[in-house]
């Protein structure tokens, strides 16, 4: 079975780890410190702070720049469910904005009509690594005093004219779990270039104790750090992002080219001005293929290629999120891409043979 996910860990990974064991540091220590100098040199923000997942990661961007009980949080309802519960998880309300049918992203002209007098932030997430249309968004943001979160938890590395993911708004979250383009398990990050929502972010991820003093309870927090031993798998992995991501794209390219002329089949498509980290290949199986979605999937599964969907349903379709869609029928392109996406293997660890034969079979249909 040529498989969506296969861990790309190498020897260089393995010596690191054992040397953490050896250094006396297994939780967050210094490994965690330097990781974290690496990404804010990556996005190209002042500051970054390691958490132990993504969730985690989003829990604290919310809490750090001061959303309270009771705030509404616009966002996509066609992401991973982390996106949304992450803004109950600090008791605010999530107000649903549908996505644009060309990025499968949030889109930024309808977040005006949603935005009300308890507005506090728009958590924009980057689906499948490409990131959201940053200039419009920010425009909104700024007219109404509102901070932008971004979820990149897909989109490390991916570019937006020319800035780097995890600096195209106010404060930026990651995820290094195992299906994402560099991992160590679980694992997480925050990055943005305000010190107060370094510090606020720091603290919510220790106990609520201040950074600069012990046993100082300043607020509720949480333990959500990073261990050392996480931190030095992703600093190895650090080191060949770009070649991960120029593989990724490059296989993205020749599948797009492979599938022009196949009716129904949409390739993904890249808007202007930015880059993609393709952590998913995602296709659209529309009305006009001459299978449906299950279909396709069920015959590439027989020739030994796994597919999967991401993801089936908009969020608001999950019992907890049901009191929060709005009007029925406000989402007719989360509604509709979401029964058309599935995402095929396009890792980095793919053999030649494996392309070659997941070309061939979709052809084939
Ligand atoms: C993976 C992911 C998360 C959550 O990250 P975890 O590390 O699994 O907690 C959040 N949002 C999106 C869009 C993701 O893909």
């Amino acid at each position: 079975m040529i498989k969506l996910t296969k861990l790309d860990l190498q020897n260089e990974e393995k010596k690191r780890v054992l040397k953490v064991f050896d250094s006396g540091f297994i939780a967050q220590g210094p490994q965690v410190k330097k990781l974290e100098r690496q990404i804010a040199q990556l996005c190209g923000t002042k500051y970054a702070v390691a958490t132990n997942n993504g969730t985690s990661a989003l829990h604290t961007a919310l809490y750090a720049i001061d959303t309270h009980a009771g705030d509404e949080i616009i966002t996509t309802p066609f992401s991973f469910i982390a996106t949304v519960n992450s803004i109950l998880m600090i008791g605010a309300i999530p107000k649903f904005v549908d996505i644009e049918e060309k990025t499968f992203n949030l889109d930024p002209k309808q977040i005006e009509e949603k935005i009300t007098k308890k507005t506090k932030a728009i958590l924009v997430a980057d689906l499948y690594g490409q990131p959201a249309n940053y200039n419009e968004i920010n425009k909104v943001a700024k007219k109404y005093n509102l901070k932008v979160i971004e979820d990149a938890a897909q989109a490390i590395g991916a570019t937006y004219q020319g800035k780097k993911t995890g600096n195209l708004g106010d404060i930026g979250c990651f995820s290094f779990y195992a299906t994402k383009n560099i991992v160590s398990g679980e694992g997480g990050m925050i990055t943005m270039n305000d010190k107060d929502y370094f510090e606020r972010a720091v603290q919510f991820r220790n106990h609520g104790q201040l950074s600069s003093k012990i046993y100082q309870y300043v607020d509720l927090g949480y333990n959500y750090r990073m261990m050392d031993i996480q931190a030095v798998i992703l600093l190895s992995q650090l080191k060949r992002i770009s070649k991960i991501i120029e593989q990724r794209n490059a296989i993205a390219e020749r599948y797009n080219t492979a599938f022009v002329l196949l009716k129904g089949l949409i390739t993904p498509i890249i808007d202007e001005n930015r880059t993609h980290t393709f952590n998913q290949y995602t296709v659209r199986i529309t009305k006009e293929y001459l299978y449906g979605r299950n279909q396709f999937q069920n015959i590439l599964y027989r020739r030994n290629i796994e597919t999967k969907v991401y993801y089936p349903h908009p969020l608001f379709f999950y019992k907890h999120l049901r009191k929060f869609q709005g009007k029925r029928d406000a989402y007719p392109v989360a509604q509709k891409i979401s029964t058309e996406v599935i995402s095929i293997p396009v890792r980095q660890n793919l053999e030649a043979s494996e392309i070659n034969s997941i070309i061939k079979v979709i052809q084939s249909i």
